[in-house]
């Protein structure tokens, strides 16, 4: 009997150490994302909401989004700027804005700039599609919209306008060339911009993305053409609109330090436009507040060693102390934290479809009666196996195994007695596998015995559409199933989804000390309903995912909870084939006339007759309006 518990789950999956109070394990072992109804905070079970789906007719996969942690994730940064403010007696502000490129569901805009109202909570936009989606919702008038990203004439005369209408759009220079245009642009308009000038640190951060601060970051002025920015200001009387100061380390940095660090730099840099004339009111420190994927709290690249106050208070400290130094007045200090902002509000929940097992725990059949010796002789191997001969038995099943396999090639040995010996093989393999998990030293032989043992778990969803950066660039994301929990999971499993990609599979997965190679999953008989769950998957992954397979993107629904109730809302329909082969130029009116007239052929060939015609195009058109994903 195993004395699984509920708790040896939540140490396993790690969910209290990344789920930062949002999410749980209920005492019927079911993941639960903790919601608000009202004054008080409900747990609410993954496995539930999926069951509410599936009897409402949707299938899986799923993108479930929760709006109440989106709300919460803004007053937890707001508060926590507003905190450390007053903490640090810090005589700026906190005016944050949410960078849109990290998703830009309509959803998403909505929230923000409705909850986000009452802290003045801005947008950047960093293209003419973001600042058109922009414009549309944000007319806080104390609120920012900066401008990032490169800048035609149409850009720069939608932004002056909406100056014009009394909006707060900041125009920032990503490259000296565009300072010329926004002057001719605001001379031809009459509009004087509010501007901001982005900077290339030199101050090299760490993580996936160090590159994106540093020398040789790909965007911002450097220090040279900063002044020369400057004297065109100064010459064309244009100094007086340079009031923001922009740097963007690089997203998800893990290092406080490095964030301190860059902070000095940058703070240097702003005091010394004020110092030049320039009326500097904001301080942007850009993105990389990041999120703790892995719940390690270090500076691993996957999780990071501060906390949100940490951050907030970091920040406070250094801009306090060089302004005090050099009696600048505190600004407005402004961050486009994105991923910190929108990770938690999204999971995607899939279906396991099959398994492929490795692992054989349980006894085997015994070879038939006149079966090959070879067969006997890796069957005996069972009874010898112990602590002080693995090696040995391990080699001989290696060796018996072989010869079966010769044996076959040589038609001495059929197909069915080939597989016996393959299972009693993998029994063997699995039994010693579990010996050496207690030993101290493990020979060198078995030491990828474990890793070899691993089953296939396939998964309905696709990688590259749903977790593209699990793909790209081996980012982790926390992955467990979300019921069963109460009993113990016995498998070691790699996720494959149905792309047929061999890269289409997740074989990383978050542990306490590194990176595990496997995800404890439970025995899945065949035909079981098994879900599984990645977390934290807001950020950047739906806009990046892509149609490779044509699989398109999966259902999503916004859920809540009112009255004690789940509430379903925002539900929108994942593609269908034919939307997907739409996206790659097919027009499916077409693609069915064409099939039709195939059909028609055959008919005529007497092929098939007309009655299965009708049917074969009654499939045909269902497939095409169906979802992309595997429908039960
Ligand atoms: N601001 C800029 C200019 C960016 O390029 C990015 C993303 O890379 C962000 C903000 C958002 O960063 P994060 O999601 O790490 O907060």
């Amino acid at each position: 009997m195993s004395n699984w518990s509920i708790d040896d789950a939540r140490e396993l999956y790690g969910v209290q150490r990344w789920g930062n109070g949002y999410f749980d394990i209920n005492t019927d072992g079911e993941t639960v994302v903790l919601l608000r109804d009202g004054e008080k905070e409900v747990p609410v079970s993954l496995q539930k909401i999926i069951e509410g789906l599936k009897e409402r007719g949707s299938a899986m996969p799923q993108q479930l989004r929760f709006r109440d942690l989106l709300d919460r994730r803004i007053e937890h940064l707001n508060e926590s700027f507003r905190s450390a403010i007053a903490e640090t007696n810090f005589q700026g502000n906190y005016r944050g804005v949410y960078p849109i490129k990290v998703n830009q569901q309509q959803q998403v805009i909505e929230e923000i700039t409705e909850f986000g109202k009452k802290y003045n909570y801005g947008l950047e936009a960093g293209s003419k599609p973001e600042l058109i989606a922009a414009l549309a919702y944000m007319h806080d008038p104390d609120a920012y919209l900066i401008c990032n990203g490169y800048k035609d004439d149409e850009f720069i005369d939608l932004a002056l306008q909406a100056v014009e209408m009394g909006i707060r759009v900041i125009l920032v220079l990503e490259m000296p060339s565009e300072l010329a245009a926004i002057i001719k642009r605001s001379k031809a308009l009459g509009i004087r911009p509010e501007l901001g000038i982005r900077f290339r640190l030199s101050t090299k951060s760490e993580g996936h993305w160090a590159e994106s601060g540093g020398d040789r970051s790909v965007f911002g002025l450097n220090s040279s053409q900063l002044i020369d920015a400057i004297d065109l200001l100064k010459a064309e009387g244009y100094l007086d609109c340079l009031t923001l100061f922009h740097y963007h380390q690089g997203s998800q940095l893990p290092n406080i330090r490095a964030i301190r660090e860059a902070a000095t730099e940058a703070v240097r840099v702003f005091v010394n436009l004020a110092q030049e004339g320039a009326p500097m009111e904001i301080l942007d420190m850009g993105g990389g507040l990041a999120v703790d994927y892995d719940g390690s709290h270090s500076n691993f690249s996957s999780s990071c060693n501060y906390t949100l106050t940490e951050y907030a208070t970091n920040l406070i400290e250094v801009v306090q102390k060089h302004c005090d130094e050099s009696s600048i007045p505190h600004p407005t200090l402004v961050t486009e934290s994105g991923r910190a902002v929108v990770a938690y509000y999204s999971v995607l929940v899939f279906n396991i479809l099959d398994v492929t097992k490795f692992s054989h725990p349980d006894e085997p059949d015994a070879p038939e009666a006149g079966a090959h010796d070879m067969l006997f002789n890796l069957w005996d191997i069972r009874n010898r196996i112990d602590d002080n001969n693995l090696q040995e038995c391990f080699n001989d099943a290696l060796f018996y195994r072989d010869q079966v396999r010769d044996l076959f090639r040589h038609g001495v040995v059929n197909l069915r007695e080939r597989a016996v010996a393959e299972k009693i093989y993998w029994h063997l393999c699995t039994r010693i596998a579990q010996k050496t998990e207690h030993l101290e030293h493990v020979p060198e032989a078995l030491q990828t015995l474990q890793s070899n043992l691993i089953d296939f778990y396939y998964a309905n969803f696709s990688v590259f559409q749903s977790l593209p950066d699990a793909w790209a660039i081996q980012q982790l994301f926390p992955i467990m199933p979300i019921h069963k929990l109460d009993q113990e999971p016995t498998q070691r499993a790699i996720l494959a989804d149905i792309t047929c990609d061999c890269d289409g599979k997740i074989d990383r997965f978050i542990d306490r000390d590194s990176v595990s190679t496997f995800l404890r999953v439970h025995k899945r008989e065949s035909g079981e309903e098994y879900n599984i769950a990645a977390f934290l998957v807001g950020a950047y992954q739906e806009t990046l995912g892509d149609l490779h397979n044509l699989l398109g993107d999966p259902h999503v629904v916004s859920v809540s909870i009112e009255d004690g109730e789940i509430t379903y809302t925002h539900e929108v329909e994942g593609d269908s084939v034919a939307d997907v082969l739409s996206y790659v130029e097919y027009e499916p009116k077409d693609l069915e006339r064409r099939f039709r007239s195939f059909a028609e052929k055959a008919v005529r060939q007497g092929t098939i007759t007309a009655t299965q015609r009708k049917i074969i195009m009654e499939s045909y058109k269902a497939g095409l309006s169906g979802y992309t994903y595997y429908e039960d």
